[in-house]
């Protein structure tokens, strides 16, 4: 029985607790770009160095499944809606741990994704929906927004100026569980169907997921495990859906068999 742990994609970090749109991102950001971008490079490093806690699958020892998630990746990320595309690096790596159905994200879009959430879902318009919801927090620069409510806005600052390590090593370890606002996970979904929307893929496609979790427990978000601990995934499945009314893109699912080739290239 899988653990159907975390946070439904909830993971990152960001910064921007306001309302007024800027620059095209998710609201009023105290940090720079460059802030974000050396932030999300620290916690990076930190994930690296905690093999224990995050075991990266080894790009050497399995090529196949990385170059099918960046494949996946890249698409959306040449979508043309990316607003910060050319800003970030946009890394991405396979954490190996099968019993965990999430993904997550660093500022400055460094991206992680596990075994079991890729193994647990169908089809590859369902990944590309959630790793266009986890690029949009980083490019909506939700990261910054969580992490400051978490930590405060001096700690993250004095992490940039790489002076407390033992905070920097505190937030990295949890950064799978960092819990973003519902109005930012809101808008996550609401940009990965815009994404997708520029790519062949279904665009809705985040909404297969949301829609197998409910599945799995009968619509009831009382169930306990994930939909106990989240937002309800009932009134995201529906919100994703009017946008992709909204948009006019596609919701025709892609049939081809790339995404059980990516699922057999993992150990
Ligand atoms: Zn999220």
């Amino acid at each position: 029985m899988k653990k159907i742990a975390l946070i439904l994609f909830s993971s990152l970090l960001v910064l921007n607790p306001s309302c007024k749109k800027k620059n095209g991102d998710g609201g009023i950001n105290l940090f720079s770009l460059e802030d974000d971008k050396k932030l999300g490079a620290q916690v990076a490093a930190e994930i690296a160095a905690n093999p224990a806690e995050y075991p990266i699958l080894s790009e050497t020892s399995y090529p196949t499944a990385y170059s099918h998630l960046r494949r996946i990746t890249n698409s959306i990320l040449n979508s043309g809606r990316v607003n910060h595309k050319d800003d970030f690096d946009w890394t991405v790596k396979i954490i190996r741990n099968d019993t965990i159905l999430n993904a997550f994200c660093t500022p400055g879009g460094y991206i992680y994704v596990y075994t079991g959430i890729i193994k647990y879902l169908d089809t590859e318009d369902q990944l590309a929906g959630v790793m266009g919801h986890e690029i949009a927090h980083a490019d909506r620069r939700h990261s910054t927004d969580a992490m400051t409510r978490e930590y405060g806005l001096s700690i993250l600052f004095d992490i940039v100026l790489g002076k407390n390590q033992g905070k920097l090593t505190e937030i990295a370890k949890g950064l799978s569980s960092l819990k973003y606002s519902r109005g930012n996970e809101s808008e996550a979904d609401e940009y990965s169907v815009i994404y997708l929307s520029g790519t062949g893929y279904q665009c809705n496609g985040a909404g297969g997921f949301f829609q197998k979790l409910l599945d799995a427990n009968s619509g009831n978000c009382e169930a306990g495990g994930f939909l106990s601990t989240h937002p309800c995934p009932d009134n995201r499945v529906q919100a994703i859906n009017e946008k992709a009314t909204l948009l006019g893109c596609t919701t025709t699912p892609y049939t081809g068999t790339t995404y059980q080739d990516f699922k057999n290239s993992l150990p």
